[in-house]
């Protein structure tokens, strides 16, 4: 049966059993949400996406970093990553998470090795966004971009999820700043106390920072594949008078994809675009999310069964 958003009690179910799901099926399945295994595939896929009057940002799959090594390591391939970028004209824009250079090790390796990225960026003109991870990582990302900011970086941004109570309580004591903020719903599961649970009351405060960060003079990213939300952010940059020079609009890429062409006609679009091997905790989180879930995991299976049934013959 389906519910009026149009998404059936079993696809909820099977969005529930995502984290229960064998590593390969998830990668399986997830495969429309990552631009590639390797560097090369993914500029391809930003190029293809260059040509059709899309932006894009870059990420370096990868949460789970051992070792200080390891995080060097991230931060010497966003590096190569921006080079390659640069050589070929593509944008130069990328998105990292804290965890992927360090940041479980301990804040301050993470915020050498983001400042070195971020260092690089700027020299090539580029920029770089840090993403947000759960409510435990919130304060120290922020200290981490005020740390970069007070150092005169620049070309950095952060994101805020409006799930958050406390969000609108960071925007304002961001204010000063002007961040440069990618605004989302926020992906992880948390706990009542610190985020909403209401669909709508998450849209409500989705649209209330929106306005409040844009009469701020803050540049927006305007990051949801949520048609009620674009509605309301076209309705908001044009009552408050914002130019093609104070928004975009961000979207995921496997999501949506309509939507952003359409969008792209008149206003900057940006996918994000993830690749690299360890996709397994990118890809569980897009499949929780994804409304037709059950469908694709009944096809999937199908297939599987008929392709052994056919080895049988
Ligand atoms: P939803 O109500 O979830 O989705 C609206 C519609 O979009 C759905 O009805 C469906 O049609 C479609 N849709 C959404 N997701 C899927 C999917 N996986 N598969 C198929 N269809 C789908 N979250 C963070 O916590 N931290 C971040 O740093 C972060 N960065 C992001 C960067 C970008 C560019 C984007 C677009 C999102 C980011 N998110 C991040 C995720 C975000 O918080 C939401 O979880 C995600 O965007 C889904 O919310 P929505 O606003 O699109 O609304």
């Amino acid at each position: 049966m389906a519910t009026a958003a149009g998404i059936g009690i079993f696809d909820r179910v099977v969005a529930r059993a995502v984290p229960l799901a064998p590593g390969l099926i998830v990668r399986r399945l997830g495969a429309p949400y990552v631009g590639g295994m390797t560097l090369d595939e993914a500029l391809g896929r930003v190029d293809d996406l260059k040509r059709d009057r899309l932006a894009t940002t870059l990420d370096l799959l990868g949460e789970s970093i051992e070792g200080d090594k390891a995080a060097a390591d991230a931060a010497d391939a966003y590096l190569a990553t921006l080079d390659a970028l640069a050589t070929r004209a593509l944008p130069l824009n990328i998105s990292l998470k804290p965890s992927g250079l360090g940041s479980g090790l301990s804040w301050d390796v993470a915020t050498q090795h983001i400042d070195r990225v971020v260092a690089g960026a700027e020299e090539l003109g580029g920029f770089v966004r840090i993403d947000m991870e759960d409510s435990s990582t919130v304060d120290a990302t922020l200290d981490l971009y005020r740390d970069l900011r007070s150092r005169g970086r620049k070309r950095v941004g952060i994101v805020l999820q409006s799930r958050l109570w406390r969000t609108i309580d960071d925007v304002l004591a961001l204010a000063k700043l002007r961040p440069n903020v990618r605004l989302c719903k926020g992906i992880y599961l948390e706990r009542p106390q610190i985020a909403m649970q209401d669909r709508d009351a998450i849209r409500a405060s989705f649209s209330m920072l929106l306005r409040v960060l844009l009469k701020n003079g803050s540049y927006v990213a305007i990051a949801t594949h949520d048609e009620q939300l674009i509605v309301d952010a076209l309705a908001t940059i044009q009552e408050l008078g914002i130019g093609g020079d104070g928004y975009e609009f961000q979207s995921l890429l496997g999501v949506r994809s309509d939507l952003a062409r359409l969008l792209a006609r008149n206003h900057t679009v940006r996918i994000y675009v993830p690749y690299g091997s360890d996709s397994f905790a990118y890809s569980q989180r897009r499949l929780r999310e994804n409304p037709q879930i059950a469908g694709y995991v009944a096809r999937d299976t199908l297939r599987r069964v008929g392709r052994s049934v056919h080895l049988f013959k």
